[in-house]
């Protein structure tokens, strides 16, 4: 049987970028996925000439010159921007919260405006935020609240707001402009042929297994290299000995409509509590399709059980201490080395997994 210097499990970004500095470096890479295919969870599939983004819509955006650098090297990016549409019960909003949000809520013009209104609604919240409701409250005011987050957020995170850390909704800008990008980031886009040509230049020249896991069979998978990149879920590596960490997962429902344009933008969130997804993506959009047809796939969050895909940690307290337990296990470890959204537990966007990744190879490889 050959034997590799690196084995790496999974097939996802962090695998990814481990990898194709791995091959830079002359190294040889088995690489292990569970799933049949490559690409961890940006990977698209083919449905009538549309990348369909089969594990939620994936916009690529970050602040690093480094990171869009690397990832225009590997493919050419368009000039999609993310500008989703909030639909309350048939009522149309942009989003991320700017002015034009706040101007078809109220019927105002002017960041002046605006501001009174928010200030007036804050109300009594004159402290320190204790829950996402008080987060939420103090940024934007009790309207737009009850009407944009609160919602959404229950059924996302399947509690309610005020049970839910604020960190979660400090994610989205707030702008006294009218601007309905939903990132900050200097740079955005979507691959230019999907996001599966990403995958296939990192991993070219690895030998691949799919359709394995390598907990079903660890000893075997260790003994084939000398060092091991493990991108899966931490607990699992560790045979749950302290219990298992929590996730939010959720359901895909994918149609094929015999219409051009659906919904007229890529991603419109559904977010009054009563529809029970949250939002449809409608995927030509983001590539700026000219077909025919369209593909839409409502999103809906349920409950994480074992078997389900695990799309969200929940950084709550009591599963932080428990991923700390188990993190001490693994810093222990010789030839092991763990990294990911999964085996750092992280609430990772995709630029943030390059960085942790950058963060490894450059001490690994000296890049
Ligand atoms: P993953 O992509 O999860 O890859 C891990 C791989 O390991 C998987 O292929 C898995 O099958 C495999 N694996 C796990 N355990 C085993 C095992 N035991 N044996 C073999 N294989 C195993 N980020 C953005 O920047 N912009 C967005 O718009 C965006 N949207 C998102 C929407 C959704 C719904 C979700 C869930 C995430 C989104 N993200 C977004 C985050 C993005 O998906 C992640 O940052 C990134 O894909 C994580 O890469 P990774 O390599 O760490 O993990
Ligand atoms: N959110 C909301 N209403 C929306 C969109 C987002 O209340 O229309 C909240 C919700 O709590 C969500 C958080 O903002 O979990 C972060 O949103 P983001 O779009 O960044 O979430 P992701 O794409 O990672 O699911």
């Amino acid at each position: 049987m050959k034997h590799y210097d690196y084995v790496i499990v999974g097939s996802g970004l962090f695998a990814g970028v481990f990898a194709w500095h791995a091959r830079k470096a002359g190294k040889s890479c088995l690489v292990i996925e569970k799933r049949g295919h490559m690409g961890g969870n940006i990977y698209c599939e083919d449905v009538e000439g549309i990348h369909v983004h089969k594990y939620g819509a994936h916009i690529f955006h970050t602040s690093s010159r480094r990171v869009w650098d690397f990832v225009n090297s590997l493919v050419e990016f368009n000039r999609y921007t993310n500008s989703p549409i909030a639909n309350y019960h048939g009522e149309i909003y942009n989003m991320p919260f700017n002015m034009n949000t706040f101007s078809k809520m109220w019927g105002i013009s002017t960041p002046d405006q605006a501001r009174a209104i928010i200030e007036q609604q804050r109300g009594q919240i004159d402290h320190e935020p204790r829950n996402l409701e008080e987060q939420a409250i103090s940024l934007v005011g009790r309207d737009i609240y009850e009407k944009l987050i609160k919602g959404y957020t229950e059924k996302q995170w399947g509690r309610s707001c005020r049970e839910l850390p604020s960190f979660i909704i400090k994610r989205l800008p707030v702008r006294y402009t009218y601007d309905n990008n939903y990132f900050n980031d200097r740079f955005q886009g979507i691959p230019i042929g999907g996001y599966n040509k990403i995958i296939d230049a990192l991993f070219e020249g690895c030998d691949v297994l799919l359709n394995t896991d390598f907990n079903e069979d660890r000893e075997k998978y260790m003994a084939m290299g000398d060092t091991v990149l493990y991108t899966g879920m931490l607990d699992s590596f560790y045979n749950y000995q302290f219990g298992h960490l929590e996730y939010r997962s959720l359901k895909f429902e994918s149609e094929l409509l015999d219409t051009p344009n659906y919904q007229g933008v890529a991603v419109v969130n559904y977010t009054d509590r009563e529809t029970p997804y949250t939002r449809v993506i409608e995927h030509k959009h983001f590539e700026y399709g000219t077909s025919s047809k369209t593909v839409i796939t409502r999103e809906y969050p349920v409950t994480w059980e074992e078997g389900m895909e695990p799309y969200y940690p929940v950084n709550d307290e009591k599963n932080q201490a428990m991923f700390e337990k188990y993190e001490a296990l693994a810093k222990k470890e010789q030839h092991v080395i763990f990294g990911g959204r999964l085996a750092e537990y992280k609430y990772y966007d995709m630029d943030k997994v390059i960085e942790s990744a950058f963060k490894l190879t450059d001490t690994v490889f000296n890049a």
